[in-house]
């Protein structure tokens, strides 16, 4: 598995590929999961989940509160098909459309906190007008 070198956006340390026992994530749903971790964590409190089989990072360190506002946009995005309102891919097409950003980052763990807001607030748009239609 190849690591990838990357640098914490929040102080600049260097992130590293550690177990989610290390973040102190010990139940079994989070068993055999990794993350890059900042090297000054828990003074800086920034990781990222690695994709199980590639081990790249599935997205940029995040902070608690940008963990918090990409988990809620998810969750946005989620209802979006949930309601039927269009198919998980026709919503992944809507956001690269929005934001007019190509596919390979049009993925919610590259995303700012405005552009999660912007995700939270663009779906709520969309399932408030259908159900007043
Ligand atoms: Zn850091």
């Amino acid at each position: 598995m190849k690591r990838v070198k990357i640098k914490c956006p929040y102080c600049g340390a260097r992130a590293t590929l550690r177990p989610a026992a290390a973040l102190g994530k010990t139940a079994s749903g989070y068993a055999g999961k990794r993350y890059y971790v900042c090297a000054r964590y828990p003074f800086c409190d920034a990781y990222v989940e690695a994709h199980a089989r590639s081990g790249k990072p599935m997205g940029s360190l995040a902070n608690k509160q940008l963990r918090w506002k990409r988990r809620a946009a998810h969750d946005a995005m989620e209802r979006l098909w949930e309601r039927g309102l269009m198919s998980k891919a026709a919503a992944y097409r809507w956001l690269q459309l929005k934001f007019g950003i190509p596919v390979e980052e049009a993925h919610i763990g590259r995303f700012s906190e405005y552009r999660c807001d912007e995700v939270i607030r663009m779906c709520e748009e969309l399932i408030n007008r259908q159900t007043a239609a």
